[in-house]
């Protein structure tokens, strides 16, 4: 699950929250102040691309009753 950085539009206090994919957080509230609907700013770690590619083999696992 992603987590996302809000800012409260009430007292600017930022945020981050783990959200499941889709989710807009319009229903989050500001810890600080509690106003909800905080705006959603852009997530961070969209910007590491170093993931580790593994597979490409046989997935073997679960296929096959002998
Ligand atoms: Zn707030």
């Amino acid at each position: 699950m992603p987590i996302y950085e809000y800012r409260c539009k009430q007292c600017n206090n930022k945020f981050d929250a783990l959200q499941s994919l889709g989710a807009d957080g319009k229903d989050l509230p500001c810890p600080e102040c509690g106003e909800k609907g905080p705006e959603r700013l852009i997530s961070v770690f969209a910007a590491s691309g170093n993931e580790p590619v593994s597979g490409g083999g046989g997935c073997s696992a679960g296929s096959g009753f002998t």
